[in-house]
């Protein structure tokens, strides 16, 4: 079979590459950055670790190993990107008044049972800032012998005009800033310098605080990335993501140090995941305190895996806005999808007609195209509907996708009857294909009767008028 090799987008060029692995490479060297748990993941967090699964399930369907490696930042950072403000788990700490020790385990097993509700393979290695504060100094301690720090009275700071390539991968105009206005900037020497140890303050001690060849302090942010996926994968990793908001300081960081420690390339991928956006912005931020978690969903009826879906319907480099009416969507969906498939769960089988590698060969294509989910997800709902395939092929092409949609398809549950709300939307969409149909704009009327399918809807139309009914 002749397949379309995985084309991925990367962030360093602004273009699709084929993805490969290098002569000898024997698996994918993948890093993701993780969550800071001194709060509950919200769901445009979740929704970055849903497109790095989607990333990972994809990788493997197309044959290749993965080692996944995910940081815990448990490590207190300052909130805002410039290495001032509070300490955020020195934060979370007051809030609930447990150390923030406490506070790292609790939001980082509340992290994971999240991952879990989602379906979220579990990476191969979890590592914590905290296990690794010895390689984070030996990084740092590398740049120095290399002359790229320097000192202050604050801490130990990465001198980032001595990386000539610094700007090249946010494309950051640097002269625009070298004769920009002045911002307070401390005593740092130009303003896209970055922390990579902090002192602690003379006057207190820090919940946390570890020695160090410059004094007692804690590392910079940016430099446990660099140090876990070095300590985990080697000094150049094959795909490094997160989300888009990392690309302008956190990965800008990563590069210059790690490149600069090393002399190589640190990642030959660099992937990112666009924001889920909320009608009320400030609910989709962290340190607010003021957000959605998938707690909330469920307690609002919603199953974890309709929140999957959701974020399946959009590609992972648009923005995706959230609205309860998107989710009860979702919802509706979901269940008309487990309503289609429940025939099949237990049934064997291979995909071995031709028409069955047409639908695999249809899907795998659009995995190919930088993770097209929403497109893959169409080829899904159009194969359960090609009545000339028998039910074993069905069963195994179910199989076969959903082991990049990670829908758990295939897991028997509970059905609801159809719902008052399921049958209204199906009825608004018959009227609206009616009125296309008057119109006689028949792409239209032909788009929603694709969608009424999606919906577990089949319906006929004869001289009297369109009836429907479930499938
Ligand atoms: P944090 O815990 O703040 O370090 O964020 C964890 C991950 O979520 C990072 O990869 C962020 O880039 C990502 N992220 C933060 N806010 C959003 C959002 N609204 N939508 C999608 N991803 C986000
Ligand atoms: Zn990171």
């Amino acid at each position: 079979m002749i397949t379309k090799p995985l084309f991925l987008y990367n962030t360093a060029t602004r273009s699709k590459e084929q993805f490969t692995l290098p002569e000898g490479v024997p698996e994918v060297r993948l890093y993701a950055c993780g969550p800071t748990v001194y709060h509950y993941a919200h769901i445009g967090n979740l929704r970055t670790y849903l497109f790095e699964d989607l990333l990972r399930r994809s990788l493997e369907y197309f044959g290749f190993k993965v080692r996944h490696v995910v940081n815990i930042t448990d490590v207190g950072h300052l909130t805002s990107d410039e290495d001032e403000g509070e300490d955020k788990m020195e934060m979370g700490a007051e809030r609930t008044g447990k150390s923030v020790w406490e506070v790292a385990d609790f939001y980082t097993k509340r992290f994971q049972e999240d991952l879990k509700l989602l379906n979220v393979l579990t990476p191969t290695i979890w590592c914590k800032a905290t296990d690794h504060i010895k390689e984070q100094i030996a990084l740092i301690k590398k740049l120095e012998e290399k002359g790229y720090t320097y000192r202050t009275s604050d801490g130990i700071y990465f001198d980032s005009l001595k990386f000539p390539r610094y700007a090249d991968f946010a494309r950051i105009d640097i002269n625009g800033l070298k004769s920009g206005a002045r911002i307070d900037q401390g005593e740092k020497r130009f303003s896209t310098d970055f922390a990579l140890w902090k002192f602690s303050p003379k006057d207190r001690k820090r919940a946390m605080e570890w020695d160090s060849p410059w004094g007692v302090g804690f590392p910079g942010w940016h430099v446990e990335c660099s140090a876990m996926s070095m300590a985990h994968l080697g000094e150049t990793l094959d795909i490094h993501c997160g989300g888009t908001d990392h690309i302008r300081v956190h990965h800008t960081n990563e590069i210059a140090q790690s490149e600069c420690a090393t002399g190589k390339q640190f990642a030959r991928f660099w992937m990112h995941g666009e924001f889920l956006r909320e009608s009320n912005l400030d609910k989709m931020s962290k340190s607010s305190g003021d957000f959605l978690t998938l707690e909330v969903l469920i307690k609002k009826g919603f199953d974890p895996i309709a929140y999957r879906l959701f974020s399946l319907t959009s590609h992972y480099r648009n923005y995706l806005n959230f609205s309860w009416e998107a989710m009860e969507n979702a919802k509706i969906s979901l269940t008309a999808l487990r309503r289609r498939v429940e025939p099949f769960i237990g049934v064997d089988g291979e995909a071995k007609s031709v028409d069955a590698h047409e639908w695999s060969l249809k899907f795998r294509e659009y995995i190919a195209d930088d993770l097209n989910s929403s497109a893959a997800l169409g080829v899904l709902n159009l194969m359960l509907a090609d009545s000339s395939l028998e039910n074993g092929e069905k069963a195994a092409l179910i199989r076969e996708f959903d082991s990049v949609l990670g829908l758990n398809l295939l897991k028997r549950v509970e059905m609801p009857k159809h719902s008052a709300d399921e049958i209204a939307k199906v009825e608004a969409f018959i009227e609206e294909r009616n009125a296309a149909r008057v119109a006689k704009n028949w792409a239209e009327s032909d788009r929603l009767r694709d969608v009424l399918l999606t919906l577990g809807v089949v319906i006929k139309d004869s001289k009297d008028g369109t009836s429907w009914e479930w499938k």
